[in-house]
């Protein structure tokens, strides 16, 4: 598990975190593969060691659920916890050899250490989305179940002889659980992982990076679902091109012509429902599916578009641009047909002298058939 989550850091890019989850599985592991090798002599001996291994084990889990969550796993806490947890396995190996209270206090220790980020990672808990809450409470389900082992041994393992410890039956129901909560922790932490890297791939696939409203290819494949989907409603399609975009580029450089790329798509954003459907369609140039009823409320959306855009202020340089747009209705639910109407449209807006809205005649006489 823990390889597992190591290539997933190292081979696939994935994020810092995943690497000290997994230095959290397999640093421990050395510690349990090499009691097995051991004689209770040894054992006594290489406590602190071992002990060691298990503790860092435990910080790095819990360093790594802080970075996953930007919470504060307390390190400093933990070195000093960690530091006297060492000195008490010392004394209960070499002084006064006693197996189950060195266990107890390796237990409590490693559910000290591994619940210290709790505190901020529940301290403001919202927004969170499923998949990460199951990731959450898994883990918090793994410290309370650490500290459960600690009395489980206070209860039941008291005074237990070394000979005896491996065939008792609690230590091998311990075992058993640590194994499966480790592995069902690793198999939702990487389901959400795979689940972020898709929905990351989707949104390079379908949005434009400078604006993120969807690009040609999202918008289409959104078009097409919505009108399949809804098809009772009645819809506009809207393009929008600003006007002599060059010239900004060429007079105030790339950089000012993005700023204004990205206000003017917040803008449209903004003069729009929820319901419609955004996109860029190609460098300076927007298009809008609008699910409204009829042409008027089409045209005084669109018109709205155009004065905010001609109103406000863009960019650092405080510059003012225009735009021009082509309206038409989506007959049929056929969005090719649509966006080469529209198109047209912005086309003869541009010729007509640009910043306006121009529209298909027969629209008017469509809608007042309706
Ligand atoms: P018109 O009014 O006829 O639309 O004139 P225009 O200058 O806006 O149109 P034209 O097609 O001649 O130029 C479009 C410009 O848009 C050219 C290109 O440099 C610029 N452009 C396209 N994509 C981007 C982009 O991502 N960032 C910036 N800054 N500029 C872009
Ligand atoms: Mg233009
Ligand atoms: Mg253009």
């Amino acid at each position: 598990m823990g390889s597992l989550l190591l290539i997933c850091h190292f081979v696939f890019k994935a994020p810092a975190y995943l690497l000290w989850l997994g230095l959290g599985y397999i640093v421990p592991s050395f510690s349990v593969a090499t009691q097995c090798f051991m004689s209770n002599k040894q054992l006594a001996l290489f406590a602190p060691i071992l002990g060691s291994f298990y503790l860092f084990g435990a910080w790095s889990s819990a360093y790594a659920m802080g970075l996953r969550k930007t919470a504060n796993a307390h390190s400093s806490g933990c070195a000093i916890l960690i530091a006297i947890t060492l000195v008490l396995l010392s004394y209960y190996s070499y002084i006064d050899d006693q197996l189950w209270i060195r266990m107890l206090v390796l237990n409590i220790s490693i559910a000290v250490v591994e619940s210290l980020v709790l505190f901020s990672m529940f301290k403001s808990y919202q927004n969170v989305d499923f998949l990460n809450k199951i990731v959450d409470f898994s883990y918090l389900f793994i410290v309370l179940y650490t500290f459960a082992r600690g009395i489980i041994i206070f209860l039941f393992l008291k005074n237990i002889q070394a000979d005896m410890l491996a065939t008792s039956v609690w230590w091998l129901m311990m075992l058993a659980a640590s194994i499966i909560l480790s592995m069902w922790f690793a198999i939702v932490l990487l389901g959400t992982l795979v689940r972020d890297i898709i929905h990351q791939l989707n949104d390079e696939r379908l949005r434009d990076p400078l604006t993120h409203l969807f690009n040609r290819r999202g918008f289409n494949e959104a078009a097409k679902v919505k009108l399949h989907c809804l098809s009772q409603q009645s819809y506009f399609l809207l393009m929008c091109d600003i006007d002599h975009f060059k010239k900004i580029n060429d007079r105030y450089g790339h950089l000012i012509g993005d700023q204004i790329l990205q206000q003017v798509s917040q803008i449209i954003g903004q003069n729009v429902c929820g319901h419609d459907l955004v996109g860029r369609f190609g460098g300076e140039e927007f298009i809008i599916l609008l699910q409204v009823d009829d042409l008027e409320l089409a045209y005084s959306i669109a018109n709205r578009i155009r004065l905010r855009i001609s109103d406000t202020q863009l960019s650092s340089e405080n510059i003012t641009v225009t735009a021009s747009f082509g309206l038409a209705a989506v007959h049929q639910h056929n969005l090719k047909y649509a966006i080469n109407a529209a198109d047209q449209l912005l086309y003869d807006a541009k010729n007509s002298g640009r910043n306006q809205i121009c529209f298909e005649p027969s629209l008017t006489v469509l809608d007042a058939q309706h």
